[in-house]
């Protein structure tokens, strides 16, 4: 199996799964227990929270709130903020490039609850301009979210200059969807006051992520029950995924520039073999991750050539799997000014730090034997 679909999700690495396991055999009390085995479990929990803020040096600054993943920290940030600030301000700041669980929880802040929502566009980079932020800004903001990596063009954002333009308006949290970014894009984490992650997307047990958010930070909890987690996310904890995500979590962080090196030239090769193409066109920008390559098919249809690609068990996806009920095309790439004709029908190669030169080659090798078989649209 070639398996280029890391974006979508990536195989959990043997040092998660071991952890994992060797947790849920040893540390299976509840970590709210009073007992002995509770506490045990309950410093194991402890001590996977300081492993991920360590890593990402915001022990002093963050806490770190142990979820489900980053569709469920989006909207606890989004929501629980929203909800919990309220009366300073009902303005949120977003961008058409968001992932459906930042968007639609936009979308309902909106609808539902009446707050004001403003989308800002992306430029022809896929990327938020920072002047367009600057513009937005006013006192009534209360939270801008915006993610730093794109999960299906690449495009990386400053989160860096974005956070600083937040900053200067005091009532204004910045929260950074950092899915696509931890173990593979370096970043500022400090300038986001709330960063949310999937631990799935970098080896760690589906079902895992957190939450980071700044200690002065409060929330109103979108789930109700038991005082876990500070009392923001009620319900038993996994003990065994929070620690198995902080070892995961710990070792991407610290491999980070090496299985850079390794995708960047993964891709520098991927990129010349479908610049090569004359029927490809590339839709990621100059600069872009080097885990994630976008390109339109301009007489194949794309669902075709997935599919024929699956028959040979070599797996690249169409778009997020996210936005799996969508056949309107991209909208991040309409929204880049991409032709509908191109956002529907794009093509996503994506690479996790195992990946290698020779699945590249073969993956190159057939695609070029399909677009010579198939028929055009
Ligand atoms: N944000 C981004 C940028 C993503 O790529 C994804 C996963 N595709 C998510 C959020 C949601 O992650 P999950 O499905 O693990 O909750």
């Amino acid at each position: 199996m070639i398996y280029l679909d890391n974006s979508a999700t990536s195989k959990p690495s043997a040092l998660a799964l071991k952890a994992f396991v060797e947790a849920s055999e040893l540390y299976f009390a509840n970590s709210a227990s009073p007992h002995k085995a509770g506490r045990e479990s309950n410093r194991l929990v402890e001590s996977s929270r300081s492993k991920i803020l360590k890593a990402v040096h915001l022990e002093n600054s963050h806490k770190c709130l142990f979820c489900s993943g980053a569709t469920e920290a989006n909207n606890l940030a989004l929501k629980g903020i929203a909800f919990q600030y309220a009366r300073r301000g009902k303005t949120i700041i977003t961008d058409m490039g968001e992932h459906s669980s930042v968007k639609n929880a936009c979308k309902e802040l909106g609808e539902r609850f009446g707050y004001n929502i403003v989308s800002l566009p992306l430029n022809e980079e896929g990327k938020v301009d920072p002047k367009e932020l600057e513009k937005a800004m006013n006192n009534d903001v209360i939270l801008v979210s915006i993610l730093a990596v794109n999960n299906e063009t690449g495009a990386i954002n400053d989160v860096k200059k974005l956070g600083e333009i937040v900053h200067k308006f005091p009532k204004a949290y910045f929260h950074v969807d950092a899915t696509q970014a931890i173990g593979k894009e370096n970043f500022d984490y400090n300038a986001a006051d709330l960063l949310s992650f999937s631990g799935h997307k970098f080896g760690a047990p589906k079902g895992t992520g957190a939450l980071l958010y700044k200690k002065t930070i409060k929330f109103v909890p979108i789930s109700n029950g038991g005082e876990q987690e500070n009392g923001y996310r009620a319900g038993t904890v996994d003990v065994p995924g929070c620690y198995s995500l902080a070892l995961a979590f710990e070792d991407v962080i610290k491999k980070l520039k090496e299985h850079r090196e390794n995708a960047s030239s993964l891709m520098e090769e991927l990129e010349k073999g479908i610049s090569s193409i004359e029927e490809c066109s590339i839709n990621s920008p100059k600069g872009h991750s080097p885990y994630i390559l976008n390109f339109t098919l301009k007489k194949k249809k794309a669902s075709v050539v997935v599919e024929a690609l699956s028959q040979k068990e070599i797996y690249i996806s169409t778009h997020s799997a996210c936005d799996i009920s969508s056949n309107q095309g991209s909208p991040v790439l309409l929204a880049m000014g991409k032709s509908q004709e191109d956002a529907e029908n794009a093509l996503r190669v994506s690479f996790s730090y195992e990946s290698k030169m020779e699945e590249v080659e073969t993956f190159l090798v057939e695609l070029k034997r399909i677009l010579s078989e198939i028929k055009d649209r």
